[in-house]
């Protein structure tokens, strides 16, 4: 049903003008005053009906990419949740109906109640559209942290197991996955842009003349400066360089780079966490830069930091507050999403037009494929392996205590590291190719030297520690868990071990899990029927 249906049948009143919102179309409803369950029971495209009034209503619904708000009982929307509300182009509808009666009329009309469920209020940029949706579950299988089912021909995806690898959204043939991003729309919200290009970037573009050319064509989109990734990149390659000198530092460190492999870490491999390097995002470092200089010069300019992102763990990351408690950047965009702008920048730029915009040297810029955070550290003692099912490998090898001399272990989720990010456009490998004629110029350039180092590595830390994530336990209680493994290895030995898929679980034993938490009942498994039947 489209919002100007809506709006007609509830007697309300939209908020601000805005044509384009009047005509989406809602398939869904959630009716909450309490923020927390929304951001537990919401799909995607859903219309909010609440009582509430305050900016936090229109914050949990950004981040639960809700497009429109029904506010009930004839409260009174103040300016500012209309001004936030705008700026994210959410649309706002007040009525005199109750809460009860606005969902008695959609629900008259065949609109329903969201049926997703994102269990423990945990961030993810992952969503998925329902109506897209066919039940194929080849999203179920590519899941390494089997986080998806499918019941009733729809996935689902549990937002605490998800790490955000970006797997489903590369395997799902319906492009029924996509990651939360911000449009470059919302660049008309600030006075002053500043652009933070991850420097996988630099790998999404052929036969670039330089680093400059790339840097300015991505500037002329809309931005009045830009800052890479690679700046912080340098600036914890030296930190962490400090660390290895350390005695009494664990072994071997970890890389934090990959926030992929931080929320698996967090959730499958605890034990690992203390060998985490304790310092933030490379972008969050440059934007806590950018933002300072920018306000220094422009104190009363509205400043707006973007980060141009190569995959979807790089976005929640930023967003929650878990890790990182104020983040200094306002807007999310893909690198995919301004691919097509950069390229046609580029065809027409000219050479006099370059601006000098580079800041860094080939150890900052390396950051972007497998190894080069490693090969910036000044040892040969580490490891660098990309790809998520060897990350594991690789984990399970450090708290087995089988793999000695590394001093270092440089992980990333996708193959290729950030250059392979579902968020980029290229061929990983022809990415590779690109990285490295960027790379070969900042080395005749600068040499090997490191052109960025902290004033105090104190600022490069992390406000929170890395907290372990229980998810995959099966009971607070050791012996109630033993109990249900010991549940979970009857039930499998009963179920005919073809990971057939058509319960919605990835494997027979995956099933046989769900069965003792309760999500499924061994009636779902259509051989294990078929059996008892004969
Ligand atoms: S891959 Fe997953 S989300 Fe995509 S259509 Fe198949 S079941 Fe649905
Ligand atoms: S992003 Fe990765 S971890 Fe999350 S649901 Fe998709 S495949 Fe699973």
């Amino acid at each position: 049903m489209i919002l100007k249906e809506i709006v007609r049948l509830i007697q309300g009143r939209l908020l601000y003008e805005s044509e384009d919102l009047l005509e989406k179309d809602y398939s869904y409803a959630v009716a909450s005053d309490l923020m927390s369950n929304v951001m537990l029971e919401t799909v995607d495209d859903s219309i909010l009906i609440t009582s509430l009034v305050n900016a936090q209503v229109i914050r949990a619904s950004e981040m639960m990419n809700i497009k429109g708000i029904i506010i009930t009982c004839g409260k009174t929307v103040n300016d500012t949740m209309i001004e936030l509300a705008k700026n994210r182009n959410i649309a706002l509808v007040e009525t005199q109906d109750t809460t009860f009666t606005v969902c008695g009329k959609l629900h008259s009309t065949g609109m329903r109640e969201g049926p997703l469920s994102f269990e423990g209020g945990q961030v993810t940029s992952i969503r998925l559209e329902p109506d897209r949706c066919i039940g194929c579950i080849h999203c179920v299988r590519c899941c390494p942290t089997e986080a998806i089912r499918v019941k009733s021909w729809k996935a689902q995806i549990n937002a605490e197991r998800c790490i955000e690898c970006g797997m489903c959204v590369k395997v799902c043939p319906r492009h029924a996955i996509r990651p939360e991003v911000d449009q470059l729309s919302v660049l008309e919200n600030y006075d002053y842009k500043i652009a933070i290009p991850a420097s996988a970037i630099f790998g999404q573009f052929k036969d670039v003349k330089s680093r400059n050319h790339l840097l300015t064509a991505l500037k002329r989109i809309g931005f009045d400066d830009v800052y890479e990734e690679a700046i912080g990149a340098e600036m914890i390659s030296y930190a962490t360089r400090q660390q290895l000198k350390k005695e009494d530092r664990p072994q071997p460190l970890i890389s934090s780079g990959c926030p992929s492999v931080l929320k698996l870490l967090q959730i499958r491999f605890p034990n690992l966490l203390d060998h985490v390097i304790q310092y933030r995002p490379p972008v969050e470092v440059v934007a806590a830069m950018a933002r300072r200089q920018a306000e220094a010069r422009f104190p009363d300019k509205k400043i707006g930091i973007f980060f141009i992102a190569p995959c979807t763990a790089k976005i929640s990351f930023i967003k929650e507050s878990d890790e990182v408690i104020e983040s200094d950047i306002d807007e999310m965009v893909a690198i995919s999403e301004v691919y097509r702008m950069v390229a046609a920048n580029l065809k027409q730029l000219k050479d006099s037009e370059v601006e000098d915009l580079e800041k860094t040297g080939v150890m900052g810029l390396r950051w972007a494929s497998p190894g080069g955070e490693g090969l910036a550290l000044n040892t040969d003692k580490f490891i660098a392996v990309d790809g998520i099912e060897q990350v594991i490998d690789i984990f399970e090898k450090v708290e087995e205590e089988k793999l000695s001399g590394v001093d270092f272990i440089e992980a990333e989720a996708c193959i290729g590291g950030c250059c392979g990010g579902s968020l980029t456009v290229e061929n990983v490998y022809s990415a590779k190719t690109n990285m490295k004629v960027i790379i070969d110029e900042a080395k005749a350039k600068y040499g090997d030297r490191l052109l960025n180092v902290p004033e105090d590595e104190q600022e490069l830390e992390r406000n929170r520690e890395l907290r372990y994530r229980p998810v995959l336990r099966l009971d607070e209680d050791l012996n109630v868990s033993l109990k249900k493994m010991e549940e979970i290895g009857r039930i499998v030995s009963t179920l005919p071990g073809v990971d057939c898929g058509v319960c919605g679980a990835p494997t027979c034993k995956a099933f046989a899990e769900d069965v003792v938490r309760g999500s499924i009942t061994e009636r779902a498994c259509i051989i294990l029927n078929r059996t008892r039947g004969r």
